[in-house]
């Protein structure tokens, strides 16, 4: 059987068993004391009756108080029998004559399936064989003890009551609740959507409870966060823009050296110079395409592209990679394949793509390009045959700064926000980007982009 999750249900059926448990357990205290009090009304009504009718006999043929049980109402339970248990009159006759007679004492008995209560008083007349039996008797009926009324409300009114309480209850904590559902929309929100500007919705007339102060406060928390982010990604920013100028002006002195210097070892100090200026460059180029993405600033200027060219643009700039490690490229690229996006970006991501295949690829492996219709999208695959990815990595590699192997990755110059910035431009052209891969078989990434 399914577990009960909702905290809303099990409230409901918690209270709602309670409370009927607690109706049954009252209308069975109300029923016993109304029973009791029923029972001694009987008996002290049948007593009184049989009391007054034996006032009344005054001989043995007492004719007129035997015209009296029978006409009148007020003796309606009182029947006379002689001493032999012979019936002279009243009610009764039939069910209750075989009851033994006992004088002056209260007793139920049960006839035919039939309860009674039963009163007898002995009326003397100097001997004892001229004296009469005056018998009150009163059948007991379960309706009549618990009362009509009762039993209307036990069969009908209850259950309408408890309907009314479970429907009620659920409709309370299902409104009490709703702060929290919002406060889980909003989380899920924010992590789905990647959108650290969503709040979770306050309504200003609500009740200053435990809820709402747990909404303002978190989105107080929400405030701060999103600030130090911002804050974060315009120090990346500044910094970034700070670092490009230098950095250009060692770029080309290291250059201009590389060119004039005879000298072996200064050429080595100098080609080194370049390179890592080079690599400097690239890492500041990236952080500020990623803030500019972060913060909505990067534009796009979206016009038609033909996926194939962009493709043979991105495979001649990392030839030469290729060629170092004698890897084979191939390309299939189906007919018709065009995507309204910016030619730079898009650009940038597939030569990353090509040139992460070259570098995690294998020595005289292959990389292989494919691009193809996919419903209303245009499908771009970047293949390698090369070290792939273990499961406990893949999730991790488009997160900024991510490397799998900082040892192995130094050698390429490697930083880690290749990925990232791939993603970060495919999401900013509304697509998708994903991989498969397996560890020392080779991994394959997929584009997914409007058409
Ligand atoms: P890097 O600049 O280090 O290449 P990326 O963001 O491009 O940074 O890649 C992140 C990590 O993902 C890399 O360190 C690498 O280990 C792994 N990776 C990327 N592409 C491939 C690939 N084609 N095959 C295997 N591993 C890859």
């Amino acid at each position: 059987m399914k577990k009960i999750s909702s905290i809303k249900t099990r409230i409901t059926i918690w209270y709602t068993t309670l409370m009927f448990i607690l109706v049954v357990v009252i209308l069975l205290m109300v029923g016993f004391l109304s029973y009791q009090l029923s029972i001694d009304n009987i008996g002290n009504n049948l007593r009184a009756q049989v009391l007054q009718v034996s006032e009344k006999i005054k001989t043995r043929r007492s004719d007129e108080i035997f015209y009296a049980i029978e006409s009148n109402e007020e003796f309606k339970n009182v029947s006379i029998y002689r001493n032999n248990g012979e019936y002279v009159v009243g009610k009764y006759v039939y069910d209750i004559s075989n009851i033994p007679f006992v004088d002056g004492q209260f007793r139920r008995e049960t006839v035919d399936g039939k309860e009674y209560i039963v009163y007898d008083v002995f009326k003397w007349f100097g001997q004892k064989e001229h004296g009469f039996w005056i018998r009150g008797a009163e059948y007991i009926q379960s309706t009549m003890i618990l009362g009509r009324y009762a039993f209307i409300i036990v069969v009908i009114a209850i259950p309408i009551v408890l309907l009314f309480a479970a429907f009620g209850g659920y409709y309370i904590t299902k409104k009490a609740f709703l702060p929290i559902n919002k406060i889980i929309m909003t989380a899920n929100d924010i992590y789905l959507e990647n959108d650290i500007q969503k709040r979770i919705p306050i309504n200003p007339k609500a009740q200053n409870d435990e809820l709402k102060s747990l909404s303002l406060a978190l989105n107080k928390m929400l405030d701060k966060i999103e600030n130090l982010i911002m804050q974060e990604k315009q120090f990346t920013s500044d910094a970034s823009h700070e670092l490009r100028t230098p950095i250009s002006v060692i770029l080309a002195q290291g250059e201009y050296l590389l060119d004039i210097t005879e000298n072996d070892k200064e050429r080595e100090l100098a080609e080194n110079i370049v390179s890592k200026a080079k690599q400097i460059s690239t890492l500041i180029a990236r952080l500020l395409l990623l803030a500019r993405i972060d913060s909505n600033r990067q534009k796009i200027n979206k016009e038609k592209i033909d996926v194939g060219v962009i493709i043979d643009v991105a495979v001649e700039q990392t030839r030469a990679l290729a060629n170092e490690k004698d890897i084979t490229i191939s390309v299939n690229v189906d007919d018709d394949t065009y995507i309204y996006a910016d030619e730079a970006l898009i650009l940038s991501a597939i030569t990353n793509l090509i040139s992460n295949a070259i570098k995690y690829g294998r020595q005289s492996g292959y990389v292989h390009i494919e691009a193809s219709h996919e419903a209303d999208k245009i499908k771009i695959t970047v293949k390698d045959n090369g070290v792939g990815l273990s499961a406990e990595h893949i999730d991790k590699i488009w997160v900024r700064f991510y490397k799998v192997d900082d040892v192995r990755n130094d050698e390429f110059g490697s930083c880690g926000l290749g990925l990232s910035m791939v993603k970060s431009i495919v999401e900013l052209h509304g697509g998708k980007i994903y991989v498969k891969s397996e560890l020392d078989k080779g991994s394959e990434f997929v584009m997914l982009l409007k058409n």
